[in-house]
């Protein structure tokens, strides 16, 4: 393959409310509370020049529909001045920036970034810079980056029909952190190990998951073919063909002499094609609306001493309590990593925690037909710590849990789950023994733990059969 040089560009939305305002980052199904209509007319920017893909979009003459929500305000319509911004916002890519080793601003100006797709009622996209030369390390060597910064998210577009097109407001001002790495990215392989690094480093601080929460682009050329973007390349499955199919592509335009510098997009096929020209260089002005972000000493001490740990990390500081390997992806995966660092000080039994936390739950809201979801809320860390304690206390065994906490999850308080039923053992085998006499001991056995399963002990059984049973 052909000599590549590519940087990749990433979008992750915070799990916070948005940036500029305190609506929560709600994406919404159901139809609009109103709706606003709107036409945008690209200005000349304080630098003096029209951006150039402004001037494209202006050729289209466009009118724009807003779906407005009861979770949106006036800052999103563009109808009141943006609020102070979103502090927590502030916090998390303080921590992103720093995981990804990053050089912090201590005072950054709060930037328009022009955006007249529609898709930002303003006309723009507030960005502001947090950290810049950082990296991160790859098998084929440091990568990078050039900056993190904390924007705000554009609206949803819904329809699209000529000129005229409908977005929603309840993705708009959602805080994303936007990752520009260097282009010192050199092959496919090394490309895709990156884009899967920055995404484990991201899930490691408070991000959004899933479809739509994080967006990458990839900015690729080959020798004598300028700089193209790719959009939307974060399918990983997909990443490395599509990286030699639009290395092919280059080498053939260069070949014919029509290369050009273009917005392109990916393609489930892991193919491109043409979006847009790209963009000139005019795109950003000073929000004056909003004061300078100053990154106090303590912001930034809280930040480092608050660093969430990767899922690498997390894995092998599971790994040293001795949990296998299979507890340790479920501990992950139902991101329960807090809880476990929690109710191990309340047991020594790493195993029997992991259960408690992963596969009693599931097991548990099978049975009872509730969503994981539900169960998860009603086993907190303090009532699974009440429970544990009992184990601990040696008022229930380590079997009881599974059935303490099915008790729990059909309605009972952890006072009457832990009641023990008072049985009789001598008298119920005795009755036993009338009803099939001449069975053996084994077989006695079998049938009184079947029907009295986790109420008594098998060593007490054994005990009262071989006391009632002559040898
Ligand atoms: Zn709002």
């Amino acid at each position: 393959m052909a000599e590549i040089k590519a940087g990749l560009e990433i979008h992750q939305q915070l799990d916070t409310n948005k940036l500029f305002c305190s609506c929560p980052s709600l994406l919404r199904s159901d139809p609009p509370e109103f709706t606003v209509e709107r036409k945008l007319n690209p200005v000349v920017g304080e630098t003096g020049k029209i951006d150039i893909a402004a001037e494209y979009e202006k050729t289209k003459n466009k009118t724009f529909t807003y779906e407005v929500y009861d979770t949106n305000c006036l800052v999103e319509l563009d109808e009141e001045p943006p609020h102070q911004i979103n502090p927590q916002a502030v916090d998390i890519a303080l921590q992103i920036a720093l995981l990804f080793n990053c050089k912090i601003f201590p005072v950054a100006q709060i930037m328009r970034k022009t955006v007249i797709d529609g898709s930002n009622t303003s006309g723009f996209q507030r960005t502001v810079l947090i950290g810049h030369d950082g990296f991160i390390e790859t098998n084929e060597g440091k990568v990078g980056i050039e900056t993190i910064a904390l924007e705000e998210d554009a609206a949803r577009i819904i329809k699209h029909e000529g000129s005229k097109s409908t977005f929603r407001l309840d993705r708009l001002g959602i805080p994303l952190v936007e990752i520009t790495t260097k282009p010192d990215l050199k092959s496919a392989e090394q490309i895709k190990e990156a884009a899967l690094k920055i995404g484990e480093i991201l899930r490691a601080a408070k991000v959004k998951r899933g479809i739509g929460t994080i967006r990458q682009d990839l900015n690729i050329s080959t020798p004598k073919h300028p700089r193209v973007e790719i959009k939307g390349f974060q399918n990983p499955k997909i990443m490395i063909n599509t990286i030699e199919n639009e290395v092919k592509r280059q080498q053939e335009t260069t070949k014919e002499k029509k290369a050009k510098g273009e917005v392109r997009k990916t393609n489930p096929d892991a193919t491109t094609s043409f979006l847009r020209p790209m963009p000139g260089a005019a795109r950003m002005y000073p929000e004056t609306d909003i004061p300078l972000l100053k990154i106090s000493r303590q912001m930034l001490n809280n930040a480092k001493n608050n660093l969430p740990k990767l899922t690498s990390e997390h894995r092998s500081y599971l790994k040293e309590f001795g949990l296998n390997d299979e507890l340790i992806k479920l501990v992950l995966k139902q991101n329960k990593m807090q809880d476990f660092e929690f109710l191990i000080n309340t047991i020594n039994n790493p195993n029997l925690i992991a259960k408690t936390l992963t596969i009693f739950p599931k097991e548990i809201a099978k049975k009872e037909n509730k969503p994981i979801e539900e169960i998860y809320k009603i086993f907190n860390t303090d009532i699974l710590e009440s429970i544990l304690e009992q184990v601990e206390k040696g008022k229930i065994s380590e079997n009881d849990i599974k059935p303490t906490m099915q008790k729990i999850a059909s309605g009972m308080n952890l006072k009457q789950a832990i009641q023990k039923e008072k049985i009789n053992l001598k008298d119920e085998i005795q009755t036993f023994i009338k009803q099939k006499p001449d069975l053996s001991i084994n077989a006695y056995m079998g049938l009184i733990m079947a029907k009295f399963k986790g109420k008594v002990s098998g060593a007490e059984v054994m005990e009262e059969l071989k006391n009632q049973i002559p040898q």
